[in-house]
């Protein structure tokens, strides 16, 4: 049985005491919402705060809201919450769909925006007990100099496996952080970083309050696929989302795709306003994105699936939400 460490458990009632709670203990406090990630690392030892500081009381975490022309999401609301949401669905149908497909029921549940778009990187060299990770030396995201993926000791390429990321930065979505000195809005884009150690911008003392995700021009239209191994549970392997918006004739005005789940950070497939802008969004379109996306990707051993065959699929889902939009009035399925 795996246990967790002892740790001091904290319930602030406001922000402002959860902020100060994260700065009076920096260095040794982590925040928790769900738990669903946390709990576990902490049982593999990959964590070990002496406090953890919970955000379930947190009202000003909480809400879901159009104001200002934004959709404004609490960082608390539940994944299944925000997969149901009548405001989600009409406004950002494919972070619904990514927040849908995330784990299974229970762990949505349980399971936040905020902790989804906070989550730890993942390798197949990281997420195992400690016993099994000392056998082999460590590795450099945790105790160890050197990465068992890329042999060499300089960078960790642990992926970043959360799925309403893409979905967001596909959005133009944006995110508050704040902590007990200041606050500051940060583009999802902009989030995350290429270290699979720490892979966001993110400081510890700060907590991730709100997503604000602009309200769709018209002509919008999105798409989010997933590929795993057990489609009721599974992190994936490899996850994809699109948003275009289409003008008169069906043609493409702005195209934008995002593929993730490779390395630390979600990856914008590039040139793509340029191969598309002003052209029909047919079958041979479709083929060249996806062709452009499948140069772009390049899966790591990070996973424990074949890359060759995690990169074969990368063309096979951009392909998918591509066609499902294909003379698609709105968004794709939801
Ligand atoms: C079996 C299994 C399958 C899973 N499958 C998937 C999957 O398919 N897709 C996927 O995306 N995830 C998956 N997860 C991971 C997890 O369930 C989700 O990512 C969930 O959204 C995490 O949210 P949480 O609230 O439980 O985060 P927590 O576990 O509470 O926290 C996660 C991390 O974020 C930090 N954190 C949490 N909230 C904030 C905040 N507001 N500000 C700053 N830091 C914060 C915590 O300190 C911690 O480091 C899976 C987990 C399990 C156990
Ligand atoms: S990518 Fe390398 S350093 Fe990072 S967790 Fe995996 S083995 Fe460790």
């Amino acid at each position: 049985m795996l246990r967790l460490p002892e740790f001091r458990h904290h319930h602030p009632a406001s922000l402002a005491d959860a902020l100060a709670l994260l700065r009076t203990h920096a260095g040794d406090v982590l925040p928790i919402a769900g738990g669903t990630d946390l709990v576990p690392n902490m049982k593999h030892r990959l964590f070990t705060p002496g406090h953890i500081v919970s955000l379930k009381q947190l009202d000003e975490l909480r809400g879901v809201a159009v104001t200002g022309g934004e959709l404004v999401i609490g960082a608390a609301e539940t994944l299944a919450h925000l997969a149901a949401h009548p405001l989600v669905r009409r406004h950002a149908p494919s972070l619904a769909r990514a927040a849908g497909l995330v784990a299974g029921p229970q762990l949505r549940a349980m399971g936040t925006i905020g902790g989804n778009l906070c989550l730890d990187t993942r390798c197949t060299y990281y997420n195992q007990t400690h016993f099994w990770r000392q056998a082999l030396g460590f590795c450099l995201k945790k105790d160890g100099d050197v990465c068992h993926v890329t042999k060499t000791g300089r960078k960790c390429v642990a992926a970043n496996s959360a799925d309403t990321p893409p979905a967001l930065i596909s959005l133009g979505a944006s995110v508050e952080l704040e902590s007990a000195e200041d606050s500051r809005h940060v583009k999802v884009a902009d989030l995350f970083i290429a270290d699979g150690v720490w892979n966001t911008v993110r400081r510890p003392d700060e907590l991730l309050t709100r997503v604000r995700v602009p309200l769709s021009p018209p002509g919008r239209r999105t798409a989010f696929e997933k590929l795993r191994q057990r489609n009721a549970i599974d992190f994936p392997l490899l996850n994809v989302a699109v948003a275009a918006t289409i003008g008169e004739g069906e043609r493409v005005e702005s195209l934008t795709v995002v593929v993730s789940a490779l390395g630390a950070r979600p990856r914008i497939v590039s040139g793509l306003d340029d191969l598309a802008a002003g052209r029909p969004l047919d079958a041979g379109l479709v083929d060249e994105v996806a062709e452009r996306a499948f140069q772009q990707c390049h899966p790591l051993t990070n996973i424990i699936v074949d890359p060759d065959w995690r990169r074969a699929m990368v063309p096979v889902h951009v392909r998918r939400a591509l066609s499902a939009m294909v003379g698609s009035p709105r968004s794709a399925r939801t």
